[in-house]
């Protein structure tokens, strides 16, 4: 990270042909060092060995928006590639889980629609009717994140509408050439459009036919993968949002050093030490919290609370410490001459992606109530 890829960041940032070509090179040198796909283990191509030691890695590789694509464990592939991994039939794995972990492929996760509340997927509305042996999928999605490019989608749509509301929906591979299935545009987030896997498409599916042996798991389980998925893939996003907080605070303290003014340096002035300190308290936490939560799913725990709690505990501390690194480099921080400008741009959706903050108290409040509820307690364990 500290020789190739943070003084290699100017040039990825372009996202254009050299770009391209660059982030080729770097994936190959991972390989060459043997840390290709952390997040799975060999069985499915990578080389994990676990959650905690994965949560480590990351605090390395988040510093960079690019280190997790060099490192072949980007969001949404990592994420796609685990429930293909868990719930992916012989053939499924074959066809799309491997060339996938392998990087030859990209992948997107086509859950959110525009009509309907992105937090409460129960109310999704886009349709897969049987015919036959198919599926036929009509339907209208944003923020399908990497789509432009990719080969394939894991489409969460309304398989049985008369089901109970959690057994209505099914996740279904569509690879991105199926008839029927249109890149409408990458949607431009806080002034960015992206290119390829930095993009968040519009996409419209309109007559599309699959096998249903393109179906994850079994029909009707949409939702509860949709949980498996989003589960560890939020945990992701929270161990790489590790790195950017270290590096944000590392170069508001180092700034707070150089910058004099009136007549001594900004690390002088009580209101940028509180800052630190308080950044300082704050990673701190978060890095005990995720170390807690990786460690508990390790154990084959679920880890649904504490999860939740990092996710959205996070998220804001994340703004935070950015947003105090931006104050202390004052107009420089807003400039590309520092990478806090483009972290800070990233960092805001972070409290709306995976489920925005709000629903995450919600879920933390309401586990734990329903512990005291039923008589118990809460453990601190
Ligand atoms: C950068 C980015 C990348 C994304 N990538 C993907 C992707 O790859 N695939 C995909 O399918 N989706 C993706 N999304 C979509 C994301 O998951 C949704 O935006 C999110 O689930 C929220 O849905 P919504 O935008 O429809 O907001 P809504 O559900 O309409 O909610 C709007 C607001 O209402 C409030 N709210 C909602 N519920 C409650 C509640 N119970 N209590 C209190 N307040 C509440 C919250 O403040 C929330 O922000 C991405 C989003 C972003 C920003």
């Amino acid at each position: 990270m500290n020789q190739r890829v943070l003084p290699n960041e100017q040039l990825l940032n372009r996202e254009d042909d050299d770009a391209a070509a660059l982030v080729r090179a770097l994936q190959d040198e991972v390989r060459a060092i043997g840390l290709w796909a952390p997040h799975v283990p060999p069985d499915a191509g990578g080389t994990g060995t676990g959650f905690l030691d994965y949560a480590h890695l990351n605090e390395h590789i988040g510093r960079s928006l690019w280190g997790q694509l060099v490192f072949g464990c980007q969001a949404p592939d990592a994420g796609n590639a685990e429930i293909l991994h868990m719930y992916g039939t012989a053939d499924q794995k074959e066809r799309w889980l491997f060339p996938l972990v392998a990087g030859e492929i990209r992948s997107f996760f086509s859950m959110t629609e525009p009509e309907v509340s992105g937090a409460d997927p129960t109310t999704l509305r886009t349709r897969a009717t049987r015919d036959g042996d198919d599926w036929v999928i009509d339907g209208h999605k944003w923020f399908s994140s990497g789509a432009q490019g990719a080969a394939f989608g894991v489409v969460m749509a309304v398989t049985d509408p008369d089901a109970p509301s959690h057994g209505r929906t099914s996740q279904i591979i569509v690879p991105a050439d199926t008839p029927g299935v249109e890149v409408v545009r990458p949607i431009p987030v806080l002034g960015h459009s992206g290119r390829g896997w930095t993009t968040h498409c519009e996409v419209r599916y309109t007559s599309v036919r699959v096998p249903v042996a393109n179906t994850l798991g079994e029909p009707g389980s949409g939702f509860l993968i949709a949980q498996k998925r989003l589960g560890p893939g939020r945990i992701h996003h929270v161990m790489r949002w590790l790195g950017q907080m270290q590096r944000a605070f590392e170069l508001m303290c180092k700034y707070s050093l150089e910058r004099e003014a009136f007549g001594s340096p900004l690390a002088d002035k009580q209101t940028v030490q509180n800052w630190i300190a308080d950044s300082y308290a704050e990673i701190q936490a978060c890095r005990f919290m995720t170390l807690d939560a990786a460690h508990k799913i390790d154990q084959g725990d679920e880890a649904r609370v504490e999860i939740s709690a990092i996710k959205f505990y996070a998220a804001r501390v994340l703004n935070d410490v950015i947003d105090r690194a931006v104050q202390v480099h004052g107009a420089r921080g807003l400039t590309d001459e520092t990478p806090l400008g483009q972290m800070l741009m990233l960092a805001r959706g972070g409290r709306i992606y995976d489920g925005p903050d709000e629903v995450h108290r919600m879920v933390v409040a309401r586990r734990i109530l329903k512990a005291f509820a039923n008589g118990e307690e809460w453990q601190f364990s």
